[in-house]
C-alpha cells in the first residue's frame, strides 16, 4: 500500500483549490491527472520582470516593468481598432493597447492621473513605444508582486500560464516533508537540499542557470528518479535470481545437427553469443541475459540453437514474439529447420480457441511439446508446462518487466531468460531499461548484405516512384509499400493503406498487390502475408505491422510514404526488412516538403547510415534521451526529471548506490530502507515492492 504521507500527492488535481473539471482536463493533457504530475511539470524558461528601466531606456521586444503615470484613455473609433491608454514617465511616452476590452474595467485598472506598475513586452508601432495587453498592472505598493522571475511552463490551448502556475503553486503547497532516502554524506558533498526544498526550488528559478539540468535542485531530483529506477530493477533482478537456478547442459547433438542443415555458416558474432548464452545456462544461477542485435543480424537462429540445448537436456523452451505475424513467421522458420531433428514444435496465439487449444495445452503439460512459440497467449494463467527451463523473449521493444516476470514464474523451478532486442539503445542506456542484465551483442551482420540505396523524395515525385516500381516489377522484384503513420487515430492509416492498395491494384492487378493492416481479419492477414512471403504477390501494402521482424529476403524495394512522420528507430527497423537477399536494394522515402527541420534531419541521418548504433546516437541528439526512452510502447522506463545526456554520471552512481542499499538491506527494513520504499512509491515504481520479502 502506498504510504499515507503520499496521499495528497496522488490525489486528483481537482482536489486543488480553484481547479474544476474543465481545467483539470486541460492539465491532464500537459501534466497528468494527479497532483504529483503538476510537481513534476518543470519550467522550461523564465521571464525576468526585475528589469525596470525608464520608458526612454526600455528596449524594444523586451519584457520590462515600468512605473507609469496614466495620462488619458482613448476609446476605439470603430470595432476593429483597439482601446488605448496613453501613459508616460519623466523620460517618455508609452501607449497601452487593449483589444476588445471593457471600458469600465480599464478605468478601474488604470485610473487617469494615477501611477501604476505595468509589466509586459515593449513594442514599437509607427515609431512609438507601446505595450499590448500588459501581463500585470498593479498599484505602486504592490511592486514586489510584479518584479519577479516567473517560470514559464509548457502549455496547451485553453490553459493559461496564470492558471497553470496557480495549480502548480497549489500542488507545491501540498508536498509533505518526506524522510530522506539519500545517503547523508552524498547529500552533504553535493550540497543538495531535501527533496521538497529541491522541488520548490526548481519551480522558483531565479536565473537561467537554475534552468540547467545540472543545477543542484534539478540534479537532486533526477538522482532521486534514477535511484528509484535502479532500486526497482535491482529488486526485480534479485527476485528472479533468488533460489538455485538449474544447470541446463547437454552434449550439443541437436545443435550439431541443426548446423548441418542450416543453409549458411553462423557469423563470428552469432557463435560468440551462443557460447556466452550456453555457458550462462550451464551455471547453477538463473540466467538473465539480453541479446542485442540490429535488425537482420540473425537473432532468431541464435535463439533456436540455445533452445535446442534446453530441449536436449530434457526440458521445454518457449519463444515469445510480440505480434501474431512474427510468431507465425518464427514458427514457420523453426519448423522448417527442425523438421529432421525430431523436435516437437507448436504455435500458440490468441486465435487458438476451444478444443484445439485445450489439446495443445494438454500436450504442453504432459511434455509432448518441446518448443512452444507464441504471442502473449503463452502467458495466460492456464498455460502450464511440464518442465519449462528456458524462455526467449523476442522483445522488439514491446514487453515490460512484468511480462518477463510472468514468464519466469511458469517453470517448475527458476526459468532462464533470454531477452532479444533490436532497439539500438546506446550502451549506457541499457542500464536504465534492464538494470545489470548480462549483454551479448551481435555486432556483425551476416555476410553478403548489400548496402541499401536510400533516397528521400518529396511527395510530388510519387509519379516517378510508380514508374520505378513498374520497371522493378517487370524484373520480378518484390516491394514493401509502407503507408503513413497517423498518431491520433488507428483508423486513418488503415484508410490510407486501403486507398493506396486500391490505387496500386488498379495499376498492376489484384493478384500482384497484397494488403496487411492491424484491423484486418486474422485469416485474411495471414493469407496476404503468406502470399507475399511465397512470392505469389509482388507488392505488399502495409501499415507499420511489418515493422516487427518479418523476413522476406527476396524483397528489395521499400517505399515509405510520409516518411517524415516516422521516428528514426522506426525507419531503421522498417528499412531493415530489405537488403537481406542477393539483389541490390532500394529504400524510397517520400516526404512532405513542409516537414519540420528535425524531420528533415532524421531523413538525412537515415540516408547517410545503416548503422543502428549511429542512428540511435543521432536519435538521442535530435530528440533527447527522455524521448528516445520515453515512448510508451517501448517498454523502456519513462523519466520525468532525468536528462540522460546530462545525467549519465548520475546513472552510474545510482546503479552502485542501489546495489549497496540492496546488499545491506535486501528487504528495505532499515530506516533508510523504509525511506527508499517511499521513494519507489513516489516515482510509481511500486510494482517492484511486491518482490520484497515474498517468493
Ligand atoms: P533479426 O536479428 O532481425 O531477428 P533474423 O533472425 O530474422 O534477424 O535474420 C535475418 C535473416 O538473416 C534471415 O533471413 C536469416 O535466415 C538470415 N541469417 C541469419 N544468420 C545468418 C548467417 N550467419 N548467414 C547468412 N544469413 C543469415
Ligand atoms: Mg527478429
Amino acid at each position: 500500500m502506498r504510504p499515507e504521507i503520499l496521499f495528497p500527492l496522488f490525489a486528483l488535481a481537482t482536489t486543488l483549490k480553484g481547479i474544476g473539471p474543465r481545467i483539470a482536463k486541460l492539465l491532464e493533457k500537459v501534466t497528468g491527472p494527479q497532483v504529483i504530475d503538476l510537481c513534476w511539470h518543470l519550467p522550461t524558461a523564465i521571464i525576468d520582470r526585475r528589469f525596470a528601466p525608464t520608458v526612454e531606456d526600455a528596449p524594444e521586444d523586451t519584457i520590462v516593468t515600468l512605473t507609469l503615470r496614466v495620462d488619458k484613455h482613448e476609446k476605439p473609433q470603430n470595432n476593429r481598432s483597439p482601446y488605448k491608454v496613453l501613459c508616460s514617465d519623466d523620460t517618455g511616452f508609452v501607449t497601452l493597447v487593449f483589444f476588445s476590452a471593457r471600458d469600465d474595467y480599464l478605468h478601474r485598472l488604470l485610473p487617469e492621473g494615477q501611477t501604476r506598475i505595468v509589466s509586459g513586452r515593449i513594442e514599437s508601432y509607427q515609431g512609438n513605444k507601446q505595450m499590448t495587453h500588459p501581463d500585470y498592472v498593479v498599484p505602486e505598493d504592490e511592486r514586489d508582486s510584479v518584479q519577479i522571475v516567473e517560470p514559464v511552463y509548457p502549455l496547451t490551448t485553453g490553459l493559461s500560464s496564470k492558471i497553470l502556475i496557480k495549480a502548480i503553486r497549489g500542488a507545491l503547497g501540498l508536498t509533505p516533508a518526506l524522510p530522506e532516502w539519500l545517503d547523508g554524506p552524498l547529500v552533504k558533498q553535493r550540497k543538495w537540499q531535501s527533496w521538497e526544498a529541491s522541488l520548490r526550488e526548481v519551480h522558483s528559478p531565479d536565473s537561467w542557470d537554475d534552468m540547467e539540468s545540472t543545477s543542484p535542485a534539478r540534479t537532486r531530483l533526477a538522482y532521486d528518479e534514477l535511484l528509484a529506477n535502479q532500486v526497482a530493477l535491482g529488486l526485480v533482478r534479485r527476485r528472479m535470481r533468488r533460489g538455485k537456478g538449474r544447470q541446463i547442459d547437454a552434449k550439443g547433438a541437436l545443435r550439431g545437427r541443426l548446423l548441418e542443415v542450416l543453409p549458411y555458416e553462423l557469423t563470428g558474432a552469432q557463435q560468440r553469443s551462443i557460447k556466452e548464452i550456453l555457458k550462462d545456462m550451464a551455471l547453477p544461477q538463473r540466467m538473465l541475459r539480453l541479446l542485442q542485435g540490429d535488425v537482420g543480424s540473425g537473432k532468431t537462429v541464435v535463439a533456436l540453437v540455445v533452445m535446442l540445448q534446453a530441449i536436449e537436456s530434457g526440458a521445454q523452451a518457449v519463444l515469445l514474439a510480440p505480434t501474431e505475424i512474427l510468431a507465425r513467421q518464427h514458427f514457420a522458420t523453426i519448423e522448417d529447420l527442425t523438421g529432421q531433428l525430431g523436435v516437437r514444435v507448436r504455435l500458440l496465439t490468441g486465435r487458438d480457441k476451444g478444443k484445439s487449444r485445450q489439446a495443445l495445452l494438454d500436450d504442453l503439460a504432459s511434455g509432448d511439446i518441446d518448443l512452444l512459440i507464441g504471442t502473449h497467449a503463452v502467458l495466460e494463467g492456464d498455460v502450464e508446462y511440464k518442465d519449462m527451463a528456458l524462455a526467449v523473449i523476442d522483445e522488439q521493444h514491446r514487453f515490460g518487466v512484468n511480462q518477463r516476470l510472468m514468464l519466469a514464474a511458469k517453470g517448475p523451478g527458476p526459468v532462464d531468460i533470454l531477452v532479444m532486442t533490436a532497439t539500438p539503445i546506446p550502451r549506457t542506456l541499457t542500464l536504465t531499461a534492464y538494470g545489470d542484465m548480462e549483454v551479448s551483442r551481435l555486432d556483425e551482420k551476416p555476410p553478403g548484405r548489400k548496402p541499401v540505396d536510400t533516397r528521400a523524395l518529396p511527395n510530388s515525385r510519387l509519379g516517378d516512384v510508380v514508374t520505378a516500381v513498374t520497371r522493378a516489377l517487370s524484373e520480378g522484384a518484390q516491394i514493401f509499400w509502407i503507408c503513413p503513420l497517423v498518431e491520433e487515430s488507428e483508423l486513418l492509416p488503415v484508410t490510407a493503406a486501403e486507398d493506396r492498395h486500391k490505387d496500386l491494384v488498379s495499376r498492376f492487378g489484384a493478384d500482384k498487390v497484397g494488403l496487411v493492416h492491424g484491423r484486418m481479419k486474422a485469416a485474411e492477414k495471414d493469407a496476404n502475408m503468406e502470399a507475399f512471403i511465397e512470392g505469389k504477390s509482388q507488392i505488399l501494402v502495409a501499415t507499420t505491422v511489418v515493422e516487427v521482424g518479418v523476413d522476406v529476403p527476396n524483397a528489395s524495394i521499400m517505399v515509405i510514404e510520409h516518411a517524415e512522420r516516422f521516428g528514426l528507430a522506426q525507419l531503421h527497423q522498417l528499412r531493415g526488412r530489405i537488403g537481406r537477399g542477393a539483389e541490390k536494394s532500394t529504400c524510397l522515402l517520400l516526404y512532405a516538403p513542409d516537414a519540420s527541420e528535425t524531420a528533415k534531419a532524421r531523413l538525412k541521418v537515415i540516408r547517410d547510415t545503416e548503422d543502428g548504433f549511429v542512428i540511435a546516437e543521432e536519435d538521442l541528439r535530435l530528440r533527447g534521451a527522455g524521448e528516445v526512452l520515453g515512448t510508451k510502447q517501448s517498454g523502456l522506463p519513462e523519466f520525468r526529471l532525468v536528462d540522460l545526456e546530462a545525467h549519465q554520471d548520475l546513472l552510474l552512481m545510482a546503479h552502485d548506490d542501489a546495489a549497496i542499499i540492496l546488499n545491506k538491506d535486501a528487504d528495505l527494513q532499515s530506516e533508510r530502507g523504509q525511506a527508499i520504499r517511499t521513494l519507489l512509491y513516489l516515482f510509481q515504481r511500486d510494482e517492484a515492492i511486491k518482490f520484497l520479502g515474498s517468493g
